[in-house]
């Protein structure tokens, strides 16, 4: 699928895509942290949260 190509669109709402491997679903904005669920759950176990999802 070459539909999107590397910009920063504004999807309105996945606008804000993972800071740390770029996806764009699921991305957590929470704490501001904006990381995707997977980068999350790594990021959480440093920053304390262990049960979060
Ligand atoms: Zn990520």
């Amino acid at each position: 699928m070459i539909m999107a190509k590397e910009r920063t669109k504004k999807f309105g709402r996945n606008a804000n895509p993972c800071r740390r491997c770029g996806r764009k679903r699921g991305v957590v904005r929470k704490y501001g942290l904006y990381l995707c669920r997977q980068c999350f759950r790594e990021v959480a176990k440093e920053l304390g949260f262990k049960k979060y999802w």
